[in-house]
């Protein structure tokens, strides 16, 4: 337990570890998960907090938690005024988490709460960051299993950091890995890849990924894509050099053809109308410009956002957190 009596005064024992549970309208599994949350944690024999971050969820999440909180003082919520999305919610986790290790896990019970001891016992070999890898996802639809694929090695081949494959936000950190995250306040956030530009001593531990316990999944494709886009412009420029690169072949190739039309046009009599080839080249050297700037697009509209400089959420409320204001609306 964290709250200790010493005396007449109500003192805070350091806690050891912190779990962080980003949640958006996970009503049907919050129950659960926090019973077997609870039943793993207490097992490791330290003290505990359990971080739940509501991410707007539109349901009856945060009043569930707020309901666990008030019985188990060593769970808290970071209630937020709107959805901000999962890299964020687990932003403002690692913000609001005090223990010696941080451990992330998502809501639904895909990765297993029982691995944390495992983590816990590599933390003790001396490794700093414990992440889960995959051997398997069960349930989830094929399209899901090949875009994933494709995004890990896609990734890897774009970026200069060395992210591994098949990697969730499953994972373990050490309050220095944490400190040094919480102090990177970009807003496209790809955790995994910031942990691992943050270095240190990691390690994975290998388990399969199971399936929703309850509900669907919270990542449509829309927010998919997104994440994937934030991963890669965050982690590379190597688009904006394809591009460079593309633009320089192509203007190459253009200019080899003109002179071949020119000479065709001066000292041959084969010149065609060519209205085919005419259009096809526009449409085709359109498309490609147009893609371009929207590569662009993707890295001016990001430093855009950076200069805003906004906060990356707003909180609306905070409970069984020491020294907040305690709000026990319902
Ligand atoms: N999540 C969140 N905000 C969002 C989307 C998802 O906090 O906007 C949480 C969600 O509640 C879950 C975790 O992020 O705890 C992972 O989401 P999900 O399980 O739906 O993703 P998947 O496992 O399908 O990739
Ligand atoms: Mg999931």
């Amino acid at each position: 337990m964290c709250w200790q009596q010493k005396g007449a005064i109500t003192v805070n024992e350091p806690i050891f570890l912190s779990v962080i549970v980003p949640m958006y309208n996970e009503e049907e599994v919050i129950e659960v998960t926090y019973n077997r949350l609870r039943a793993v944690l207490q097992t490791i024999g330290e003290s505990f907090e359990i971080v739940f971050v509501n991410d707007g969820s539109r349901d009856r999440t945060a009043s569930i938690v707020r309901n666990i909180c008030a019985r188990d003082r060593t769970v808290k919520l970071v209630d937020f005024s709107r959805n901000f999305g999962h890299q964020i919610a687990v932003t403002a986790g690692m913000d609001h988490a005090s223990g010696r290790v941080v451990v992330l896990i998502d809501a639904d019970l895909q990765d297993p709460p029982e691995l944390i001891a495992d983590m816990v016992a590599k933390w003790r070999e001396g490794y700093d960051v414990v992440y889960g890898k995959r051997i398997e996802r069960k349930g989830e639809s094929w399209f899901k299993k090949a875009t994933a694929a494709m995004f890990y090695r896609l990734l890897r081949s774009m970026t200069s950091v060395n992210i591994p494959v098949d990697t969730g936000d499953f994972r373990l950190m050490d309050r220095k890995v944490c400190d040094a995250l919480t102090q990177m306040r970009e807003r496209s956030r790809f955790i995994r890849g910031m942990v691992s530009w943050a270095g240190f001593k990691q390690t994975s531990v290998e388990y399969v990924r199971e399936e929703r316990f309850a509900g669907e999944t919270k990542y449509p494709l829309r927010k998919m894509v997104r994440l994937s886009l934030d991963a890669i412009t965050s982690f590379s420029t190597k688009p904006l050099k394809i591009a460079g690169i593309l633009g320089f072949v192509l203007s190459a190739v253009g200019f080899i053809y003109l002179l071949v039309v020119l000479f065709q046009h001066f000292f041959t009599n084969s010149t065609e109308p060519g209205w085919t080839s005419l259009i096809a080249i526009s449409l085709l050297f359109n498309g490609i410009t147009l893609s371009l700037l929207g590569v662009l697009g993707e890295y001016i509209g990001r430093i855009y956002e950076e200069t805003k400089g906004r906060p990356l959420y707003l909180v609306s409320d905070k409970v069984n957190f020491p020294g907040e204001a305690q709000v026990t609306r319902q």
